[in-house]
C-alpha cells in the first residue's frame, strides 16, 4: 500500500536507453537486481567502512554496512508507505562510489585532485560508476538505471548548485529529491552511528563506561537494559542498549516524518519535489542526540590514536599510487589508457584508484611504489 507521496514505478521518468518492461519485476526491482549483480557492488566487501585494520572478523565493511542501511531503510519505508523497492535500491547503491580506505581514501583522492584544480566526490563517482564504468550488458553502457535511482544517487545526501554543476541539470537540482531518496541520508547515519559504537567497543578503542559517561542517551538506555537484565554479561547489556538506540532513532524518524507530512499536506511526489525543504527529519530532541553521538564518535573513535595511524598510512598510500600513475600513465590498464583520449589524465587516474578495493590498492602500491621494488628494478 503506497502512500500518495510515494514514487510509483509506473511514474518513473524512465531509463536513458529505453527497454521493454519485464513481465513480473517492476523497474525499481530490476534496478535493485542490476546493482546487486554489478562488480562495483561486490567490491564493497573489500572496502573499509571505518576500521582499516581488521582487529577481528566481526567489523563492518562497506558491504555489510550497505546491507544494514538497506534493512533499516526498508522497515521505515514500509511503515511510511514509501516505495520500498526504490528505497532498497537506493540503499544498496548509496556507497558504490566510495574509494578504498573509507574517508581517508576519499580525503586523499580529493587532495590529489585539488593539485590539478579538480575534486573528488563519492556521489558523483557513484553516478559515473553506474552510467559508464560498469560494462555488463550488450545493449548499453553502464547499468541503464531509472532516472529516480540516478537522481537519488547524487541527491540523497546533499544539494548541488545548478550554476556549479550545469552537466547535472537533468537531475532537477532546484527541486527536493523524492522522500525515498531523502530517507537514505538518515538511515545511513542511523546504521553507522550505532554500528561504529559497536565496532568501537569490539576493537577496545572505547569502553562501555566511556560511552555511558559521554552519551546521556546511551546511559539512559543502558540503565533500562541493566534493570531488565541485571545478571546478563556486560557485552549483552551493551547489545541490548544498542538495539534500543537503533529502535529509538528509527521510531522517532518514522513518527516525526509522519507528522511533518501531515502538517505540510504533501499529497504527491511533485508536491514533495516542489516543497522548499526536505521533509524526512528527526524531532528536535532526537536530532540533538544524533549530533551528540556523532560528536562522541569523532572524538573517541574516528580521531582516536589507533585509527589516526591507520588513516595516515592509507592517505600516504593513495597519494603515492596517484602520483605514480600521473608520472607513468603507460602502466594504467589498456581500458584506462583509452579513456585518456576523452578525459584529463588526473581524472582517469582518480577513477581508476576510486574503483580499487583496499587489497588491490595495497597490491598496486607494493608493485609500483615500495622502496624495495624500486631498488630491484632500478637500472644498473
Ligand atoms: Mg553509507
Amino acid at each position: 500500500m503506497l502512500a500518495p507521496y510515494a514514487l510509483r514505478p509506473e511514474e518513473t521518468r524512465g531509463r536513458r536507453y529505453p527497454e521493454a518492461r519485464h513481465p513480473y519485476r517492476n523497474d525499481f526491482q530490476r534496478d535493485r537486481d542490476r546493482v546487486i549483480h554489478s562488480r562495483a557492488f561486490r567490491r564493497l566487501e573489500n572496502k573499509t567502512q571505518v576500521f582499516t585494520r581488521r582487529y577481528s572478523d566481526h567489523f563492518r565493511n562497506r558491504l555489510t554496512h550497505t546491507i544494514e542501511v538497506a534493512q533499516i531503510s526498508r522497515t521505515i519505508a514500509a511503515e511510511l508507505g514509501l516505495n520500498d523497492d526504490l528505497v532498497e535500491t537506493l540503499a544498496l547503491v548509496h556507497d558504490i562510489g566510495h574509494p578504498p580506505f573509507g574517508h581517508s581514501g576519499e580525503h586523499a583522492l580529493n587532495a590529489a585532485m585539488h593539485e590539478h584544480g579538480d575534486s573528488f566526490d563519492h556521489n558523483l563517482h557513484a553516478l559515473r560508476t553506474v552510467e559508464q564504468f560498469e560494462q555488463r550488458y550488450a545493449d548499453f553502457p553502464g547499468l541503464n538505471l531509472t532516472f529516480e535511482v540516478r537522481e537519488g544517487i547524487i541527491k540523497h545526501s546533499c544539494d548541488y548548485d545548478p550554476q556549479v554543476f550545469p552537466h547535472l541539470s537533468e537531475y532537477l537540482l532546484d527541486q527536493r529529491p523524492p522522500l525515498e531518496a531523502q530517507l537514505i541520508d538518515f538511515t545511513d547515519e542511523i546504521a553507522y552511528n550505532t554500528a561504529d559504537l559497536d565496532d568501537g567497543l569490539e576493537s577496545r578503542i572505547i569502553t562501555v563506561r566511556q560511552v555511558r559517561t559521554g552519551l546521556p542517551v546511551f546511559a539512559l538506555l543502558y540503565d533500562e537494559a541493566e534493570h531488565r537484565y541485571p545478571k546478563a554479561p556486560d557485552k549483552l547489556k551493551f547489545n541490548e542498549t544498542l538495539k534500543r538506540l537503533v529502535d529509538r532513532l528509527v521510531s522517532d524518524l518514522i513518527d516525526n516524518t509522519r507528522k511533518a507530512l501531515a502538517a505540510t499536506y504533501l499529497d504527491s511526489v511533485e508536491a514533495v519535489r516542489r516543497h522548499p525543504n526536505r521533509v524526512v527529519a528527526f524531532s528536535p530532541e532526537i536530532e540533538k542526540e544524533r549530533q551528540q553521538i556523532k560528536a562522541f564518535l569523532y572524538e573517541n573513535v574516528y580521531f582516536s590514536a589507533p585509527l589516526k595511524a591507520d588513516k595516515k598510512k592509507a592517505e600516504r598510500l593513495i597519494a603515492e599510487v596517484f602520483a605514480f600513475f600521473i608520472k607513468s600513465p603507460e602502466k594504467l590498464p589498456a581500458s584506462y589508457q583509452e579513456k585518456m583520449l576523452h578525459e584529463p589524465l588526473h581524472r582517469v587516474v582518480c577513477d581508476y584508484i576510486a574503483g580499487m578495493t583496499d587489497n588491490y590498492a595495497q597490491e598496486q602500491h607494493r608493485a609500483f611504489c615500495s622502496e624495495r621494488k624500486k631498488a630491484v628494478s632500478s637500472p644498473q
